[in-house]
């Protein structure tokens, strides 16, 4: 993607105070390693792999952004997964988890590869009729102690789903895991909630848009695939 100088610089900054906030507030952990130079950061990563976009979108809602982040994009690559998953794998540590679960489709890549570092089961929930249910000869136990791992939170309609399914067989909900919290942290959904990246999504109504009035051309990429929430 071409930038101008302008739009480049005004969007790494932007992307920086986002990881500083993550960083510096959220965690406490070794790869607070942002504005080195010889360590590539997430949000270097994020960006190299075009997770993070910049541009003029179209949001599931309707409404337009100048930012998209498409997680499956980071996450193609097997050494950023693993590394992106790590920081949520380290954060779960040590809490007696048994079993890893995540809403399909955008979760299952995350959770697989969580749980796997982990080293407990992995299962998903996913859309049968509209109603989220496991399926596939999976099942949760009374008092299993169950992580819910998602790529995106955006609303937390899909995790909600996933958290009443656990609630309902009788397990324990230990915390829920993400790459992305669109929400900046506003969504809550568990005790122990962790993201590795929080958002504050900028949008604007189409008629109020700034980037419309310049006539910058408008991108969609918002399919269920990339679902949001
Ligand atoms: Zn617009």
């Amino acid at each position: 993607m071409a930038y101008t100088l302008d739009q480049a610089k005004f969007s790494f900054s932007f992307w920086e105070r986002l990881l500083y906030l993550e960083l510096l507030v959220f965690h406490n952990n070794p790869y607070a390693t942002p504005f080195s130079m010889s360590t590539p950061s997430l949000l270097d990563v994020f960006k190299a792999t075009g997770a993070l976009l910049d541009g003029h979108f179209k949001l599931t809602s309707g409404r337009h952004s100048n930012a998209y982040f498409q997680c499956a994009k980071v996450l193609q690559y097997p050494e950023h997964l693993s590394a992106v998953c790590s920081r949520i794998a380290s954060h779960f540590t040590g809490n007696g988890i048994e079993t890893v679960i995540s809403p399909a489709i955008g979760g299952i890549v995350v959770g697989t590869e969580v749980g796997r570092q982990l080293g407990v089961k992995t299962i998903f929930a996913e859309r049968k009729d509209g109603a989220m249910t496991i399926r596939r000869g999976f099942s949760l136990e009374p008092g299993e102690r169950v992580l819910v791992i998602e790529d995106v939170i955006t609303t937390g309609g899909s995790v909600a789903e996933v958290i009443a399914l656990i609630k309902a067989a009788g397990a324990s909900l230990v915390g829920v895991g993400s790459v992305v919290d669109r929400s900046n942290g506003r969504v809550k959904l568990a005790d122990d909630q962790f993201s590795v990246l929080l958002m504050e999504v900028i949008s604007y109504a189409p008629e109020e848009c700034p980037l419309c009035k310049e006539g910058l051309p408008i991108d969609a990429p918002g399919s269920r695939a990339n679902k949001q929430n």
